[in-house]
């Protein structure tokens, strides 16, 4: 009786025949988000009751935690009177429970805690407390910054820079406010301590404007109506299929899946979108506005604390209806999910590389399983993965062929750097300047794309051949000129330039090596003066504010020449944007990851659709010195599937993914000796049965990263064997001393 998980009422009145011995209690599993084994038991004292999905406070050592009950506890596990009762039953909606088989299951395919796992969807344990009064801030009058002015009060720029943002906007607190305008939380109370706004308190009532699926979408071409009508088919069957949307940039993909989305609201349920990098989605926001009159819900990490929980709490009552978001939105606990789309799924921004590894793209499909709902892929690239799940008969491909729009695709031309030579300590090749010069001429704008930030990724002393390297990692410290600084891309150490060598001591003697950002920006203003050139990487737009300030000052045409990195290469739409040029197009090949190719692929033919649009042909030009690797000619010959085909085969070939399995253990610690020592004896106890490769270990490409050094194996598979088994058996009995850890990386995406 005490090991029943409910406490109906005939429970209590047979407890109540024993008086005088403690109430009887029953017992549950408790899941804490913490790096734990497994869930814990606990008891539930019979003035609770603690349902599967609840939330509860449960002591653990001397503190209380926030967890889910996960299910009935085990009987036979600790004895009964070991277990300490739950403190609390917390008021918030249940984790669902598609929610925490998705967590179980990730765990045990990632071999990950499942707490760990836990934590990503507990994100906000504020969301889960009640809603408290906030101090919010509004202005009264759309003429409030003339009116104030005419009755003397002072306007300082960032007075009306804040005051211009918040007019006609909802009440909201004062960080939120700040951040939007770019002033600082000081600049908010002063302005309301000067009468400028006014002070409501505000109940974190979390209300969404809701997306309104009946207003009529943009006309679609034939086969965007085709496409969109299976997607909705699929949507209304209330069970996990997958579409695979298959179309070259430009040829409306977004529109398509936006009539998926109003099927799955129409119906109801909720609508979750994947974009690889959110912050900087202002122009799919916008599109989103359109087809549905308001923008959707966000989550990313640029949101404040505030944002985070209320948006968290909406989605869990079901208020959400669309949510766009980054990776981790997949772990929000959406009651009731009626569709799925993960665009640009061909990303690697979708895998995480930290904490839990996992990939957001396959997990997608798994939550699509649990959540009973359609996934949508979308990609005009996709991902070799993808392609073998369509042609194994898993997943259904829906193509558009055409540019919708647009006449003809951006003529792509391969310029050989070895005979078309840039200058000395130049990047740029005689073509490619003609090709600046006449773009520039002819009043269009150009993109030059570098996937290198800073100034430049070396910087070594004339006089001794000293190079400036990272404290903590096996890493080159990149120069960033603007900011006159030294940094680390790896782990973001970051110090002031130096006047003296380290080593030698001499006095002005470093110099530059190679390429970046900086850099380029600098040999395009020696060449062309005239020209408005703007740099844009993550160092420079990091928020969806700064996104949308690009944009505009692109449309408005008050930039001619556009550097940048990746950040660049996906998403945005300029009608003015007439040439890329691709100024180092073997960066991505270098390396030997079994990615490298189809990445460079996926990447360039990205950057190469920024080019043209609205009716104006597009030119790009990619420098390259391997003008005859397969990757260059499938460009330049726009032959795509021969391209993936070549690449499946080779893969097929060796048994790479996805014909075969990969995982990587990477060991790392403080203590290089250690490290050593264990990835030895994991070596040493690997279990070889048919069809298993073990290789390594070795010291890992950053054999030194924040500190810690590094060593990996690569653990390769038949798709027959059970790589979970196989490392979960291997590894049980692998101890790590102190500071030393075992990381498993199933379906690695990084080789570094
Ligand atoms: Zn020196
Ligand atoms: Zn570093």
């Amino acid at each position: 009786m005490a090991n029943r998980p409910s406490s109906t009422s005939s429970d209590r009145d047979s407890g109540d025949l024993f008086a005088g011995e403690l109430p009887e209690m029953s017992r549950i599993s408790v899941l804490l988000p913490l790096p734990l084994t497994g869930a814990y038991d606990y008891l539930v004292p019979r003035t609770l009751s603690a349902e599967p999905g609840d939330f509860v406070l449960a002591p653990l050592g001397n503190r209380l935690v926030v967890g889910v009950v996960w299910g009935p506890g085990d009987p036979d596990g600790v004895a009964e009177k070991k277990l300490k009762p739950i403190d609390s039953v917390l008021d918030a909606p249940p984790l669902p429970e598609a929610n925490r088989a998705f967590i179980d299951w990730l765990a045990a395919y990632y071999l990950a805690p499942p707490g760990a796992v836990l934590r990503m969807a507990m994100s906000v344990t504020a969301a889960l407390e009640p809603p408290v009064p906030r101090t919010g801030y509004v202005v009264e009058s759309p003429d409030v910054i003339l009116e104030k002015e005419a009755e003397g009060v002072r306007m300082t720029a960032a007075r009306k820079r804040l005051l211009s943002s918040m007019i006609d906007r909802l009440p909201a607190q004062a960080s939120e406010l700040a951040k939007e305008a770019g002033v600082s939380v000081a600049v908010v109370k002063a302005a309301s301590d000067a009468g400028l706004l006014q002070r409501v308190a505000m109940v974190d009532q979390a209300t969404f404007a809701e997306p309104d699926p009946a207003l009529p979408g943009p006309e679609l071409n034939e086969e965007q109506k085709i496409a969109a009508e299976a997607l909705i088919e699929m949507t209304s069957a209330h069970t996990l299929n997958v579409a695979l949307l298959d179309g070259v940039t430009g040829s409306g993909k977004t529109e398509v899946y936006f009539e998926a989305i109003a099927a799955a609201l129409e119906a109801g349920r909720q609508a979750l979108v994947l974009l690889p990098e959110i912050a900087l989605s202002a122009q799919w926001l916008r599109r989103f506005e359109d087809r549905f009159g308001v923008v959707p819900a966000e989550w990313h990490s640029d949101l404040t604390a505030a944002q985070r929980r209320r948006t968290w709490r909406g989605v869990a009552e079901g208020k959400v209806k669309c949510l766009v978001g980054a990776r981790s939105a997949l772990h929000l606990p959406f009651p009731d999910l009626g569709l799925i789309v993960v665009d640009e799924e061909h990303e690697s921004a979708f895998k995480q590389e930290d904490g839990v590894h996992y990939h957001a793209r396959d997990m997608a499909v798994v939550r699509g399983q649990f959540a009973k709902c359609p996934v949508v892929l979308a990609s005009a690239t996709p991902s070799l993965e993808s392609i073998a799940n369509v042609e194994s008969g898993r997943y259904r491909r829906l193509v558009l062929p055409e540019r919708h729009g647009v006449a003809e695709p951006p003529k792509i031309q391969i310029v050989d750097i070895r005979k078309d030579k840039p200058g000395r300590q130049e990047w740029l090749s005689p073509s490619l300047r003609t090709a600046l010069e006449k773009t520039l001429a002819e009043g269009e704008q150009s993109l030059l794309f570098l996937n290198r930030r800073g100034y430049a990724p070396l910087t070594l002393c004339r006089t001794c051949g000293f190079r400036l390297a990272c404290p903590n990692c096996s890493s080159w410290l990149v120069e960033h000129r603007f900011a006159r600084r030294l940094e680390c891309h790896h782990c973001g150490y970051s110090t002031s330039q130096m006047k003296n060598c380290p080593s030698c001591e001499d006095t002005d003697s470093f110099a530059a090596c190679g390429p970046g950002v900086e850099r380029l920006a600098e040999e395009v203003a020696a060449f062309l003066p005239q020209a408005n050139v703007e740099v844009v990487t993550s160092d420079t737009l990091h928020s969806p504010f700064q996104a949308a300030a690009f944009v505009d000052r692109m449309t408005a045409k008050e930039i001619d020449i556009v550097i940048g990195t990746q950040i660049l290469a996906k998403g945005y739409h300029f009608p003015m944007l007439t040439l890329v040029g691709v100024v180092d197009a073997d960066l991505g090949l270098n390396g030997g990851d079994l990615r490298a190719s189809e990445r460079t692929y996926q990447l360039l033919q990205q950057v190469a659709g920024r080019a043209g649009r609205a009716g104006r042909p597009g030119k790009v030009l990619l420098q390259t010195s391997n003008p005859d690797a397969p990757v260059m000619e499938a460009l330049a010959s726009g032959d795509r599937d021969a391209f993936l085909e070549q690449e499946s085969a080779m893969r097929q070939e060796f048994g790479y993914p996805p014909y075969g399995r990969l995982a990587a253990i990477i060991v790392s610690g403080p203590d290089e000796r250690a490290v050593e020592d264990v990835a030895r004896d994991i070596a040493r106890q690997a279990p070889r049965p048919d069809g298993v490769q073990v290789l390594g270990p070795a010291p890992a490409a950053l054999a030194l990263l924040r500190g810690r050094h590094r060593r990996r194996l690569l653990i390769k598979a038949d798709r027959s064997v059970s790589m979970q088994k196989l490392l979960a058996n291997w590894l049980l009995s692998i101890k790590a001393p102190g500071q030393t850890r075992i990381a498993v990386d199933i379906d690695p995406y990084s080789f570094l």
